[in-house]
């Protein structure tokens, strides 16, 4: 039962509470037993019976819980730079997928890849990960849209999960678009998600939540309410890729249907904030897509305000967000988006591991996992204003060092 002592500023981050309500202690101790949180209050007060207990010294830096990265499409083939010259060149999006491009290329890069080459690059990243201080991940199929391809996606993110360190949430995304062979008969395709997909990845437990995209040029919000209704009938919960291009009503639908997030929401309607806020739907910001595509961010100011839970995750996709640097969208969300930094860190914490109605982690508290990082700053205002790399020098999950700067971490 180990002693964590000397933490300048230690961010327990209770699920409860409003977006900037972070728990702060000062001058703080953290204990666990096994995988879990035991103890966790100021220095001076470390119970007696943890008085005996091997000790360690954080030397004056914080510790936060782990951070959880709710939203990832972590395992795809192939990349696409050459569209980013292109874009960045001038060349429209349309014309770009004329030619081959965008997410049609991924589906066909994942389809030729086997299950052995995409866990093995989905591990890479999972490892980088890792010295980042990101502890759980959320990830979504979507780029097979076959029952073989999107299985062997969902089999990736079981296999990582069963492997560890970190925890794997897998999401099934067969509605992300409707792939090229169905363009004409889009309702075939659907029929394929709700009577063969949906129960055969149920069965197999390799989802616990299912994503639709609600967009113009993806899926209709009525579309969406036939998949989530059947998905739910085999026991996945519902998220939704909402409201990013065009206001469709999709953060009003994610609460009609009770879904754990909406996703994206760059631009929601103040019916969809309201409905949201009275549904407690978490709404997950995702500014690297938006910086990648030029675009505004989610109105995350306006929808705190509004009391809808945010949380901030990554959305690491090959196309509108090749990157799962979570500390760098924790700092869009506050340059960009007019988050606070304690803001930023619960969405990537207690309200992330809302986003997929998890209640054992994304919080320093009794019984809660023993997932937490330790920062090289005394406070978190300092960590997200002075950006830089290698802040994290040590990650540990279920109350095992899984990665640390200094090699000598690891043995304790
Ligand atoms: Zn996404």
């Amino acid at each position: 039962m180990p002693v964590l002592t000397d933490i300048a500023t230690l961010a327990t981050c209770p699920p409860e509470g409003g977006q900037g309500e972070i728990g702060l202690i000062e001058n703080a101790a953290l204990v666990w037993e096994g995988e879990e949180v035991a103890w966790v209050g100021s220095e001076v007060d470390v119970p007696e019976a943890y008085a005996a207990m091997p000790r360690e010294s954080a030397e004056g830096r914080t510790v936060i819980p782990g951070l959880i990265d709710c939203h990832t499409h972590l395992a795809f083939g192939g990349w696409r730079a050459g569209e980013f010259e292109q874009k960045l060149l001038g060349t429209p999006y349309l014309e770009i997928a004329r030619q081959g491009g965008g997410i049609a290329s991924t589906v066909k890069a994942t389809r030729a890849a086997s299950e052995t080459e995409l866990h093995g690059r989905a591990r890479g990243f999972l490892d980088e990960m890792l010295c980042l201080g990101v502890t759980t991940v959320e990830c979504k199929s979507g780029y097979g849209l076959n029952m073989e391809d999107e299985l062997k996606q969902l089999r990736v993110y079981r296999q990582l999960a069963e492997e560890g360190p970190q925890r794997v949430e897998s999401t099934f995304l067969g509605a992300h678009v409707v792939p090229s062979e169905f363009k004409d008969d889009r309702a075939a395709y659907i029929r394929l998600l709700t009577d063969e997909l949906i129960p055969q990845i149920a069965g197999e437990g390799l989802a616990h939540f299912c994503d639709v995209f609600v967009e113009d040029t993806a899926y209709s919000p009525d579309e969406a309410r036939t998949i989530l209704n059947v998905a739910a009938t085999h026991g996945l919960g519902a998220k939704l890729h909402a409201d990013q291009i065009t206001d469709l009503g999709g953060g009003a639908l994610a609460a009609e249907l009770n879904a754990a997030s909406a996703d994206h929401l760059e631009c929601i309607s103040e019916e969809s904030i309201a409905a949201m806020a009275k549904a407690g739907t978490v709404a997950v910001s995702l500014p690297l897509a938006t910086l990648y595509l030029g675009q505004e961010p989610m109105p995350a100011r306006r929808l705190i305000d509004a009391g809808v839970p945010v949380a901030v995750a990554t959305d690491f996709n090959p196309g509108s967000a090749p990157s799962y640097d979570l500390h760098l969208a924790l700092w869009l969300a506050c340059t960009r988006q007019r988050m606070t930094p304690a803001e930023a860190l619960k969405g990537a914490t207690a309200y992330a591991a809302k986003a997929f109605l998890r209640n054992d982690i994304g919080s320093l508290q009794p019984v809660m996992k023993a997932d937490f990082v330790v920062l090289d700053t005394t406070n978190i205002n300092h960590w997200l204003y002075h950006f830089r790399p290698g802040t994290v020098v040590r990650t540990v999950i279920g109350g095992e060092t899984v990665w640390a700067q200094s090699p000598s971490q690891l043995s304790s």
